[in-house]
């Protein structure tokens, strides 16, 4: 195996300048507003389709990334645009991750290109998981997926709670207990096509941060779907649950194994707003002057900022170290949620000290900080809170089935 390496190949840097550019010019200069109006930002989505960041194509190759690079450098540069923007632009990647990692390549032919559509007919996922009374506890599921024999077909019934893209989707990738007597052995992930009857929006949240990514309750009421939608097929699925009745090794939960795969990216968008708040309060504390000097020139100050950039490194090796450990199937001490973890903490806290370092300015939303404040803190919440990642990390290191 190659050693971990941070050096950037030239693609990487290529891609890397030009993720930020578009940060840059498109998302940032759009991030106020998207978040005053609570909506999704269907112009920049269809911008960032038009020129290619939005897309399966390059999902895919950065995907496939053997370093297992791309992928977080590009989300820390779109995150740093904004996080809001940039979580309706990178939605769509966790329905595409559950039916990645749990289809079969027909159904990963089929319904990964509908994910994304494509320039001029942009198309969003969902990854529909948890619901009122299960969150972290995802072997819970109330959802129930009935298969009806006579004519072929899964019948969906449940409400799904806190969906990115919830509703508005035009693949929803959810996931419903089959056997609910088994736990979250007994669940698997369905895909449910656009426009099928039964499949409704509920409430739209309002939220603290990442206000310009769609938020909302996915409603199934008889929602009848091909028997074909089983991701894995029917035939493993049948296979997985009769070993599970019989008490016998269980194939890795269908949520979990998404999750998974999904951290260290999600402690990537969570490094690009550390990232952010950190250059903003180190720009203003060279400029912003009181008692007769600037106030980087306080220990005070400088100090704070020299441990916000340390911490800030930190949690990219972090990230980036989980990364590549993925992509070479290397993941042993729960890398992943150590790196989701300190880079959510890292964020809050980088982000609260940036509008401790502005002061009132900090406050106001004349500047972004405030905003990345509230955007940071969804990343101790979601992909697993900060304690179910304790937990993992602590089951990982232990080898104890800890509770
Ligand atoms: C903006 C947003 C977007 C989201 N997007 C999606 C999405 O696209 N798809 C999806 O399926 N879900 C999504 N979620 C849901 C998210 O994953 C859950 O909110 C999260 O998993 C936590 O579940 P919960 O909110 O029910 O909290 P709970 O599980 O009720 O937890 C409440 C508190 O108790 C703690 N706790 C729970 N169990 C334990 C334990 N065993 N030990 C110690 N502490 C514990 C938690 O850490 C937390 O602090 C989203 C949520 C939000 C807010």
């Amino acid at each position: 195996m190659a050693e971990f390496s941070l050096a950037l190949n030239d693609d990487q840097l290529q891609v890397q300048k030009w993720v930020h550019g578009f940060a840059e010019e498109v998302v940032r200069p759009a991030a106020a507003e998207w978040d005053e109006r609570e909506e999704t930002p269907w112009p920049i989505i269809e911008e960032a389709a038009r020129i290619g960041l939005y897309g399966l194509d390059f999902m895919a190759n950065a995907f496939a990334d053997p370093t297992g690079q791309m992928v977080p450098l590009f989300l820390e540069e779109l995150f740093w645009g904004d996080a809001g923007i940039g979580l309706s632009i990178m939605g769509s990647v966790l329905g595409a991750v559950g039916i990645m990692s749990q289809g079969t390549p027909e159904q990963v032919g089929e319904w990964l290109p509908q994910c994304f559509g494509s320039e001029g007919d942009v198309r969003i996922s969902a990854f529909c998981v948890s619901e009122a009374d299960a969150g972290s506890d995802v072997s819970s599921l109330k959802t129930r997926a009935v298969y009806d024999g006579s004519t072929d077909e899964w019948v969906l019934n449940g409400v799904k709670t806190w969906i990115t893209n919830g509703g508005i989707a035009d693949v929803h990738v959810v996931v419903a207990a089959v056997d609910p007597a088994l736990g979250a052995r007994g669940q698997a992930s369905f895909v449910v096509p656009p426009g099928t009857a039964g499949l409704s929006m509920g409430t739209k949240f309002r939220k603290l941060g990442i206000r310009a990514s769609h938020t909302a309750e996915v409603i199934l009421d008889d929602v009848r779907i091909p028997g074909a939608l089983v991701l894995g097929g029917r035939e493993r699925l049948e296979e997985r649950l009769a070993r599970a009745r019989e008490g016998g090794h269980a194939h890795r939960q269908a949520a979990l194994a998404t999750f998974e795969a999904t951290r260290p990216s999600v402690g990537a968008q969570a490094v690009g707003i550390a990232r952010a708040a950190h250059e903003y309060a180190l720009d203003y504390a060279k400029e912003r002057r009181q008692f007769g000097r600037r106030i980087i020139d306080n220990q005070a100050i400088s100090f704070l900022l020299a441990d916000m950039a340390m911490e800030i490194e930190a949690a990219r090796l972090l990230v980036r170290r989980a990364a590549w450990l993925a992509q070479h199937g290397e993941v042993r001490n729960a890398e992943g949620s150590m790196a989701k973890l300190k880079a959510g903490r890292v964020a809050v806290w980088v982000t609260e000290r940036a509008v401790q370092i502005l002061g009132g300015a900090g406050y106001v939303r004349d500047h972004p900080v405030e905003r990345w404040h509230r955007d940071a803190k969804i990343y101790d919440i979601f992909e697993g809170t900060e304690q179910i990642q304790q937990l993992v990390i602590a089951r990982a290191i232990s080898g104890l089935r800890l509770e």
